[in-house]
């Protein structure tokens, strides 16, 4: 009896599992190459313990694409979510629970370093007031990752990602072993928002949807390219109130949540998608592109800025231009640019100080 509820409840997961996977797969119709994977790639979420810490773990546990995963966060419960997660019967291994007394096993031999460790906005907090707390955590992480897996790709979640992706920069430059194409800025979630609220908007099947999302990560640094996406058609309106919306979606979150956190399980599910892309693109699958806030001269005179990418073996192969943009597009992207500019400075000169 016991064993026939075990095996029932295996399936049920593997199905879960599966799904999971292939919703990766499927939205950016890519194959999986997992079978012929000779590449084994271990992992690390810092801030693991967290809102969006625990869900994007258990999300990379059940991804074939990652073989170990060590989930490391300042409080020690992260050992029991690690002891909680190693009892998930998929393939990736849990490696364990670590905090600062044993940091430096938590990143030892690391690929992949996933960065959702901070404090998050809470209502009439803007991104900026979270610089100071979020900077400094970033910093010392920034260095930790430096000394004990310089060449691993370090994906930001920590807001405001605008700032602290530039702080990453400067931390692992002062380390001597900043490399542009390991270094990516998490935009994901504001894909799957543009995604999900066009395919509501045009009745489309949110699979089949696809919208880049260029700028920064910030209110209106934030810049969705409706007028480029396949056969949608959008009147004015539209596009003004689906701009706003994609623009300020973690808001209707934060507010929502009232007072007890931001966007968890959205990022969760946003962080691990991106995470499977780059360990996909790490095995050698070729042809993977999503956009990333990555350093770039896409634009003049701005340091970072996101666009699509391909992702290969080594990270950032090709940093994509934006495409032609509507004049509605271009008056965003021209009144983004102070700001995300002051944004990047903010973030450069934190480490100057240091
Ligand atoms: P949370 O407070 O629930 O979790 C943060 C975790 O980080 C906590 O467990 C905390 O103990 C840990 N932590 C703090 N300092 C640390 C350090 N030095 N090293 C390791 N871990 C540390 O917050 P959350 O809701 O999970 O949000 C985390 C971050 O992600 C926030 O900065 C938030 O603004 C950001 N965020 C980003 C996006 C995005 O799209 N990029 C979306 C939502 C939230």
């Amino acid at each position: 009896m016991l064993s026939k509820l075990a095996s029932g409840a295996r399936g049920r997961i593997s199905r879960v599992s599966s799904q999971i996977t292939s919703s990766f797969a499927a939205k950016r119709a890519l194959g999986s190459n997992v079978q012929s994977r000779s590449f084994a790639c271990k992992a690390v979420v810092c801030g693991a313990a967290g809102g969006i810490g625990q869900p994007l773990s258990m999300l990379m546990k059940l991804d074939p694409n990652i073989t170990e995963l060590a989930l490391y966060d300042v409080v020690p419960v992260v050992k029991g979510v690690a002891a909680d997660l190693s009892h998930v019967n998929s393939s990736c291994q849990i490696t364990g629970g670590f905090t600062p007394d044993n940091v430096d096993d938590a990143f030892k031999g690391c690929n992949i370093v996933v960065v959702p460790a901070g404090v998050p906005r809470k209502p009439g907090m803007t991104r900026d007031d979270l610089f100071n707390i979020n900077a400094k955590i970033n910093y010392d992480l920034a260095m930790a990752a430096a000394k004990n897996c310089p060449d691993a790709m370090f994906l930001i979640i920590s807001n405001p990602v605008n700032s602290t992706v530039p702080i990453w920069a400067e931390a692992l430059k002062k380390a001597g072993c900043y490399n542009p194409k390991h270094l990516m800025g998490v935009t994901t979630l504001d894909i799957t928002r543009a995604n999900t609220f066009v395919a509501e908007n045009q009745g489309t099947d949110v699979n089949e949807t696809s919208v880049d999302v260029i700028g920064g990560h910030a209110g209106t640094t934030i810049l969705p390219l409706l007028s480029q996406v396949p056969n949608a058609k959008f009147s004015q309106e539209d596009i003004e109130k689906l701009t706003h919306r994609i623009q300020f979606g973690g808001d209707e979150v934060v507010k929502a949540k009232d007072g007890a956190g931001s966007a968890t399980l959205s990022m969760a599910y946003a962080g691990a998608e991106f995470a499977s892309l780059v360990a996909r693109a790490m095995t050698g699958e070729a042809g993977i592109k999503a956009c990333a806030y990555v350093e770039s001269t896409v634009v003049p005179d701005t340091t970072f800025f996101s666009t699509p990418v391909s992702l290969g073996k080594d990270g950032v192969e090709q940093v994509h231009g934006y495409g032609t943009l509507s004049a509605f597009e271009q008056k965003g992207l021209d009144e983004m640019l102070p700001d995300l500019k002051g944004q990047i400075k903010k973030g450069q000169d934190f480490v100057a100080t240091k």
